[in-house]
């Protein structure tokens, strides 16, 4: 099966998801890395569409059967156009496969992660999103590689891209790991009454563990943490070694997108939050008195 992998790039190098998605690339039978694909982009505006007529083309002109990405907000809203302008199938998230003569049948979990779908995608070029914790990463070393690769030039054709346009970039400078990838995430829920608050403890927290931090959308909404915390069923999914939920109830929006996180330790004032039928670890306790004792400890 001739195979895209869609790869994404921070500042210093290709992202973990990614790595996992090129792992379950290569987990596919008769998979090989041989070209990468370079577009000229140069004064296009980097908006979903544009993007997606890139990879579009890519498929087009290098005849591609598969397209793997790693399940991330990038690809929730690029993978699917591109599924769309190619005429092809998708299943988005998958967390497992496995093989049925030659038939691939994927696994992705519906309703919040209440049910699990296996389906097959009958349309050739096939779109498949991976959950990053699904699957192992593959070495960056073997990624890094590539870059020795035959590089093949796409023609694209920007006239048919609609013209969204980018008026300007505002970035939030985090000097935390992001939540998708961090091995520990502390995440906070409507315990936390301010910005202030949520930043002291539990970004304190998060900064004595090294780890990331994530926020329950109650708090999103009421407009004390960023939209790019927040994680569950319309936030991030993660499942990082040890994930920590303060002052979060446990509900089944949010347990969607961290209940397969190795370790849980919850902290709540309510012995019978739902939060503790997930957690591996509880403490019935009030943050603002358990946080800072764990900070101050942390601190030696
Ligand atoms: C379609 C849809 C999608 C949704 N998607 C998401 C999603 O992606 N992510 C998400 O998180 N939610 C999502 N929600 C919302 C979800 O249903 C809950 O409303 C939300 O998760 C509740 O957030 P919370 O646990 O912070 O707040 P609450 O449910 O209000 O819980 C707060 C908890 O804090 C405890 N507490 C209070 N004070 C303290 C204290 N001082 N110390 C310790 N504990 C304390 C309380 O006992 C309580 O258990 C979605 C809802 C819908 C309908």
């Amino acid at each position: 099966m001739k195979t895209l992998v869609i790869t994404e790039r921070d500042e210093s190098d290709i992202r973990l998801g990614s790595l996992s998605a090129i792992g379950f690339a290569q987990s596919l039978p008769a998979s090989v890395v041989d070209t990468l694909c370079v577009a000229d982009v140069c004064g296009v505006n980097p908006t979903a569409d544009a993007h997606a007529a890139v990879i579009a083309a890519a498929v087009r002109q290098h005849s591609y059967e598969l397209v793997v990405a790693a399940a991330t907000t990038y690809a929730k809203d690029v993978v699917g156009r591109t599924a769309g302008l190619c005429g092809g199938s998708m299943a988005s998230d998958v967390i497992g496969h496995r093989f049925d003569g030659e038939q691939l049948l994927l696994d992705r979990p519906m309703f919040a992660g209440a049910v699990t779908a296996t389906v097959i995608l009958n349309n050739s070029p096939r779109f498949i999103t991976v959950r990053a914790a699904a699957y192992n990463p593959v070495d960056i070393s073997s990624v890094n590689s590539l870059s020795s690769l035959d590089t093949a030039s796409l023609d694209v054709d920007y006239s048919d891209v609609p013209s969204a346009q980018w008026k300007s970039l505002a970035s939030r400078a985090s000097h935390r790991p992001d939540v998708t990838e961090a091995k520990i995430v502390v995440s906070g829920g409507r315990a936390f009454k301010s910005s202030e608050d949520f930043e002291r403890l539990v970004g304190g927290l998060a900064d004595g563990l090294g780890g990331a931090t994530g926020s329950s959308r109650a708090l999103v909404d009421a407009g004390i943490t960023p939209n790019d915390l927040q994680v569950g069923q319309t936030g991030k999914i993660v499942a990082p070694d040890i994930y920590i939920a303060l002052g979060i109830s446990g509900a089944v929006q949010h347990l969607a997108g961290m209940k397969n996180s190795k370790t849980i330790i919850a902290v709540n004032t309510d012995p019978d939050a739902p939060i503790f039928s997930v957690a591996d670890f509880g403490l019935v306790g009030d943050v603002y008195e358990v946080v800072p004792q764990l900070i101050a400890e942390l601190n030696g």
